[in-house]
């Protein structure tokens, strides 16, 4: 049995999360993390659930609750919240683990996780679905494959109109195996101005497109000369997320320090 509070609990993430670690028989709900602004802040996680059977404590301070824990799962809507709670998991004196859906993080704040992860397991993936991680091994595959052989990359993402960094998460990690495979360091977002010598061949496009209640897509264009590979993941339901999150927490739970991502997680390295 492993003990989640899970942070951002009354978010999109955090609900989905909620209700599927309370139907797995593995998972115990030990409490909730929420920013105390959240207009419709609850007391108790059975209070979301509907369920008389929880007794969970939210609060806007991990640190009450911390002890109820082996494992943290961050989905909270703030990167600098996120880091807050990794660094009280790392001073802790009783071994918690922890799992980062969240995603926006800038370079220093990763680099801060990176060095506490010395002291304690961290699953840290900005897209926790089976079917995104074996695009990351897809595209990976595609891109040495078709490397120097003339074939443009182009990446478009598109989510929901409330969704607050861009591009995604998915994306920049989408870039990060890109630039790996292929050498090509330069990156644009968005594509304007005048090209009089054609699209240059060493630069990688990316366009984040928002709108409507779009879950998540995610498109590696590689454009040749009279051919065109498209490698392209739908998200019809965060419920793929919320479930790799329940899984990652029950995976790192008896994992030495170290930080983790999907791949690991699903066994697709
Ligand atoms: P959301 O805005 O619906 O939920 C975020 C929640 O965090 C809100 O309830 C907000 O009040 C709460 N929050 C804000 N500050 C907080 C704090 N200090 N402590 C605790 N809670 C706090 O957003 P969402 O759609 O649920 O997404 C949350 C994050 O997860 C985003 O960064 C998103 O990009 C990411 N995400 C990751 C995956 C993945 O698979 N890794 C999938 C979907 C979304």
């Amino acid at each position: 049995m492993v003990k989640v509070v899970i942070s951002g609990i009354m978010g999109r993430m955090g609900r989905t999360i909620a209700r599927l670690a309370y139907e797995d028989p593995e998972v115990q709900i030990a409490g909730g993390v929420e920013s105390p602004d959240c207009v419709h802040f609850h007391e108790n996680v059975k209070d979301i659930l509907n369920k008389e059977d929880v007794d969970a404590p939210i609060t806007a301070d991990l640190s009450k609750i911390i002890e109820r824990a082996d494992v943290i799962i961050d989905f909270a809507g703030s990167t600098e919240a996120v880091l807050g709670h990794v660094r009280l998991a790392a001073a802790d004196q009783n071994r918690k683990c922890m799992v980062i859906g969240t995603t926006g993080f800038s370079d220093e704040e990763l680099e801060e996780i990176r060095q506490l992860s010395k002291d304690i397991p961290i699953v840290l993936a900005p897209n926790m679905s089976i079917g995104v991680n074996l695009l990351f091994k897809l595209v990976e595959d595609a891109a040495k494959a078709l490397k120097d052989k003339g074939f443009d990359i182009e990446v478009v993402e598109m989510h929901h109109r409330y969704k607050k960094d861009s591009p995604s998460g998915t994306a920049v990690k989408i870039v990060d195996i890109l630039k790996e495979a292929t050498g090509i360091q330069k990156v644009i977002y968005g594509r304007e101005g005048i090209y009089e010598n054609g699209r240059p061949s060493d630069e990688i496009a990316v366009f984040a497109l928002r709108g409507g209640d779009v879950v998540g897509e995610h498109t590696v264009i590689f454009a040749g000369l009279g051919e065109r590979i498209e490698l392209t993941h739908r998200a019809g339901s965060r419920d793929i997320f919320a479930k790799g999150a329940v899984e990652a927490a029950k995976w790192i739970k008896d994992k030495p320090p170290g930080l983790y991502d999907m791949m690991d997680v699903l066994g697709l390295k």
